[in-house]
């Protein structure tokens, strides 16, 4: 039996994908014959109602030189996290001289804004050529991952911190144990931890199986990232609901009794006892809905193929790993995946091996459909992509439930 890496108790496994490439593995045509490959499988444990996966690759080999995500390659993206950043700072608790400590602070651009409005700062970022985006523009970064040990060093040599914050970051670290045994080292007693990350409640709502990848080592609910907090002497004491990555919570925490809770919390609470979070048959019925998905899915791409129509995906997102794997997409059901990230283009998609190419491709001519895995920015990028629509072209979209757009 597998354990839960985080209470000990044997993981429930609900959902196998067979091997699974790195979400982000994206790789050139004479890399093929060593690409690497784990078994990805989504479990629940009973014990602390944690989803988690239950073998994920070495940090190493995800976030290491080549990290192909910039935060500030997305417009939309760097709007949220300034946005983030100035809630971050507008509830900073008084001190003369805050220090603002982000953990996986990528290229820096939420940290920019703390920087921008003279704030002391440092960016945790094992990533080295994110970490080094970040340092050429001026940001105090650290290429290392964060651990209590890191916290140790940090708070000798910087003092503790006034706020801590972390985006699309916790939900990544296997052993959250150390690093919440740091934050709570590193955090003032009455600083304030700010996390952001997909929620689970999203994932089961809308059949969003695409969030579960290599990276993603837990998906929180409410009551699961209560729990963990409490172990560790922090406490959630407010939760926002969020609509990046298709649906996140924003979570903020604190030393456990050092500020009131929110409203807000005990209401997430009973809303999981209402969904059924922590019930093993909830994650059943959520296996039959991606099973139903995936085959639905295919079978729209094999009909569009047999009519000699052309198809695309759009976005090489972490996300469409899962599902071209999952689903058993192939060059023959589709051409290409454009993408605007260039250190993408030119590369193959993990395991399918799918080329990607650049968005003028996308334009020139036009496909007859496109699948949208970047469905999470669906208004933005429709809007964007009018001309397609006007051609006569058409979305296929899979979340939440498989179809073309009007
Ligand atoms: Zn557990």
């Amino acid at each position: 039996m597998k354990k839960c890496l985080l209470c000990g108790s044997s993981v429930e496994p609900f959902l196998s994908f067979g091997p699974m490439p790195r979400a982000n593995g994206f790789l050139r045509l004479e890399e093929f014959e060593r690409e690497y490959f784990f078994p990805l499988e989504a479990a629940f444990c009973p014990g602390c109602a944690m989803v988690q996966i239950t073998e994920q690759p070495e940090p190493e080999r995800m976030f290491n030189a080549s990290y192909p995500f910039f935060t500030g390659s997305s417009r939309r993206m760097a709007l949220h996290f300034e946005e983030f950043a100035k809630e971050a700072a507008r509830h900073l608790p008084p001190s003369s001289n805050p220090l603002v400590v982000e953990i996986g602070s990528n290229d820096g651009t939420m940290l920019a804004c703390f920087a921008g409005a003279g704030m002391r700062h440092l960016g945790v970022e094992p990533s080295l050529n994110a970490a080094q985006a970040a340092r050429d523009r001026g940001l105090k970064t650290v290429s290392e991952f964060f651990t209590l040990d890191l916290a140790r060093r940090i708070v000798q040599d910087e003092g503790r911190a006034d706020t801590i914050v972390a985006a699309n970051v916790m939900c990544h670290i296997r052993d959250l144990h150390s690093a919440l045994d740091g934050v709570r080292l590193l955090l003032k007693p009455r600083g304030l931890f700010w996390f952001e990350d997909p929620y689970v409640g999203d994932v089961l709502e809308k059949t969003a199986y695409d969030q579960i990848y290599d990276e993603h080592a837990y998906l929180f609910s409410v009551s699961s990232i209560s729990r963990l907090l409490k172990r560790h002497g922090l406490e959630v004491v407010d939760v926002q609901p969020m609509p990046t990555h298709g649906g996140s919570n924003r979570f903020t925490a604190a030393h456990r009794g050092a500020l009131p809770v929110s409203r807000t919390v005990a209401a997430f609470l009973e809303r999981e006892k209402r969904l059924e979070l922590h019930h093993r048959e909830t994650y059943d019925r959520f296996r039959k809905r991606c099973e139903e998905s995936r085959d639905r899915l295919t079978a729209l791409l094999k009909d569009l193929r047999r009519a000699g129509k052309r198809v695309v995906g759009y976005g090489a997102t972490s996300k469409s790993t899962t599902v071209i794997n999952y689903c058993g997409i192939t060059t023959d059901l589709m051409e290409f995946i454009c993408d605007t990230t260039p250190l993408k283009q030119g590369t193959f998609s993990p395991g399918a091996h799918i080329p990607v190419r650049s968005h003028e491709q996308f334009l020139s001519p036009y496909p007859d459909y496109a699948l949208l895995f970047a469905w999470n920015h669906r208004d933005e990028i429709m809007e964007k992509e009018g001309g397609f629509r006007e051609k006569g072209g058409r979305w296929i979209l899979y979340v939440p439930t498989v179809g073309l757009s009007n």
